[in-house]
């Protein structure tokens, strides 16, 4: 299997010396090393997992549960940025979670629509907003 570390035959760029006028007698080259001496910073993906289910707000329970779910196991996943959509209308993502912005610069980690307070992610977060 191919990791992602190697690049195909094809992507791969060479520097050709003396590649200019006076052709082959030079030594300095029109393409140039890369200028970051480290790899680029880390940017944000999205994995997309499929399922089924009968309708709508079971689909959105299940969603839920998938990415808490996933959340446990890998604390690195970013859960306020979980969405569903239809299979063949990303377009129409929702988000799952409230993600409201807190006083202390948490951002709530009850469900979308969530009724009454706001709650930081945790047992015991702090909680905030008008609730009942
Ligand atoms: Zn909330």
């Amino acid at each position: 299997m191919r990791d992602n570390n190697s690049a195909p035959y094809w992507r791969q760029r060479r520097t050709v010396p003396g590649f200019g006028p006076g052709c082959g007698d030079r030594e300095e080259t029109l393409l140039a090393p890369p200028r970051r001496a480290v790899g680029r910073p880390a940017r944000f993906f999205t994995v997309h997992l499929g399922f089924t289910a009968a309708e709508p707000s079971v689909a959105r329970e299940l969603a839920v549960g998938y990415a808490e779910a996933l959340s446990l196991l890998r604390p690195e996943l970013a859960i306020g940025s979980a969405a569903l959509s239809p299979a063949d209308a990303w377009h129409r993502a929702e988000r799952l979670f409230c993600g409201a912005l807190g006083p202390d610069g948490e951002r709530c980690a009850d469900v979308a629509g969530h009724p009454g307070f706001h709650h930081a992610p945790g047992p015991g977060g702090l909680g905030w907003g008008d609730g009942d």
